[in-house]
């Protein structure tokens, strides 16, 4: 039971709800979404067949102003995963004090076995289907795993289009081009970046040499990889979901990896010494492969979990090392695993407060779009990281008030700012 998402999402708002008075009415709504979408969404494939796919919007929350939350396409959305998605983006959107509620949405669909056009096709068909429950004041998708900037434009053309006129607002995550925001794509990196610092600086440790291992090197994993190499961390494994790689002495040039990851479409095999990467260097550096599963096991100091949920289970936690787990990704750490690990005095940086950089900077967009203004990206970043100090600071604090976890504390975070009502 543990495993399915939203049961655990219920678990863990039961268990902050429990350490201060809650009103039960918002306990009741928290625990219901406020509406759940569920679409068909039948396309035509390049060889004239029809292909059939199921699309999801869940809208939680929007005590706090329009839904919020983005669009995932991989084989395993259903349901239970998009409610329990929704229902973490409430509570991250208040950790993080952005005037939104949350949402989720998806498509069970895998992108990777679709065409170009297909793609383009089955997302405008879900733009079409999702029309009328969407808009700047309503409902505000974004990117998520396997969507991107592209496909936030497709949406924003098909809602345009029956809209009557350009609605720049209701989508974020676009192109720069199309309306989006300087820093959206590197946001839920480096506010992890930023999250980290933070909790380095509470807890009086030097990031400088600090040994790291990266599960995910998508949009999150390879921003986030970058800004902890330029803070002083050491980087030594990044994986994505066909393998990775180990250099114990740090991954020094990882533009490289990640170009040569773009080039042959995984990092298993990129091992970089200048800007030549082959499996000829491995020796040379004194590196090995590595499985997805076994980057988390590695003796370092952090862990990232950067790609999708129950990362750490029940049967791989007692193999952690690390003494930091950041929660790139939303709901990597099933119930019994954050036991054991609490137990064990890790400090987990949750993932309602961990990534949600991304949506800060989403709702810079957002505003942006709103007021047509055009923040610089020092702008964004500066207040990006205004952010998320603030809303580490508030958790950390929750942490010590209440004697418990910072999971704990950004929950009851949350909860006290939908409680106020601001
Ligand atoms: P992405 O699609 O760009 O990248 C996902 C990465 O995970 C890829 O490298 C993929 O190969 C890897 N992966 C997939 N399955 C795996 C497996 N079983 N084992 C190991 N690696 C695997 O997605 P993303 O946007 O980087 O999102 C990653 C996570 O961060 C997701 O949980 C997402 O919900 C969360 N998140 C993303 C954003 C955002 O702004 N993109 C914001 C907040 C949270």
């Amino acid at each position: 039971m543990n495993d399915n998402p939203w049961t655990r999402a219920m678990k863990q708002l039961e268990n902050a709800a429990s350490k201060f008075s809650v009103e039960p009415l918002l306990l009741a709504r928290l625990k219901n979404p406020d509406r759940v979408i569920e679409v068909s969404v039948p396309i035509k494939m390049d060889d004239g067949s029809v292909g059939m796919y199921q699309g999801f919007r869940v809208q939680h929350n929007n005590d706090r102003g329009p839904y919020k939350g983005g669009l995932r396409y991989h084989p395993h959305v259903d349901m239970d995963e998009v409610k329990a998605l929704s229902f973490w983006m409430t509570m991250k959107n208040a950790v993080i004090d952005v005037p939104f509620g949350g949402g989720k949405g998806g498509v069970s669909v895998d992108p990777k076995k679709l065409s170009e056009a297909e793609l383009e096709r089955l997302t405008r068909e879900f733009a079409r289907k999702l029309f009328p429950f969407i808009g700047p004041n309503i409902d505000v998708p974004a990117p998520d795993v396997n969507t991107n900037a592209k496909i936030m434009q497709w949406i924003l053309e098909e809602y345009s289009k029956q809209k009557g006129e350009e609605t720049l607002a209701v989508v974020t995550g676009k192109p720069l081009e199309r309306g989006g925001s300087e820093g959206r794509t590197e946001a839920t990196g480096l506010g992890g970046c930023f999250a980290l610092l933070a909790l380095l600086r509470a807890t009086g440790r030097n990031p400088k040499g600090l040994t790291v291992a990266i599960q995910g090197i998508g949009n999150v994993g390879s921003y986030l990889a970058q800004y902890l190499h330029d803070e002083g961390l050491s980087v030594v494994a990044l994986s994505d979901s066909k393998g990775g790689i180990y250099v114990p002495a740090g991954i020094n040039n990882i533009q490289d990896v990640l170009t040569c990851k773009e080039e042959k479409g995984s990092v298993e095999t990129c091992y970089c010494v200048g800007s030549v990467c082959d499996l000829n260097n491995k020796e040379k550096l004194g590196a090995r492969d590595i499985t997805p599963q076994e980057i988390l096991e590695l003796p370092v100091d952090i862990v990232v979990p950067a790609a999708l949920e129950n990362a750490i289970t029940k049967d791989n936690v007692d193999k952690i090392k690390a003494s930091i787990i950041l929660e790139m990704a939303n709901g990597p750490t099933t119930l019994d695993a954050d036991e054991v690990l609490n137990k064990r005095g890790v400090m987990v940086i949750p993932d309602i407060l961990a990534n949600s950089g991304g949506v800060a900077v989403s709702y810079f967009e957002w505003y942006q779009n709103m007021h047509k203004e055009n923040w610089d990206k020092k702008d964004v970043f500066d207040k990006l990281r205004e952010k998320m100090d603030r809303a580490f600071d508030e958790v950390y604090k929750a942490s010590k008030e209440f004697g418990v976890s910072l999971r704990e504390a950004a929950y009851i975070t949350a909860l006290r700012r939908l409680s106020s009502g601001n």
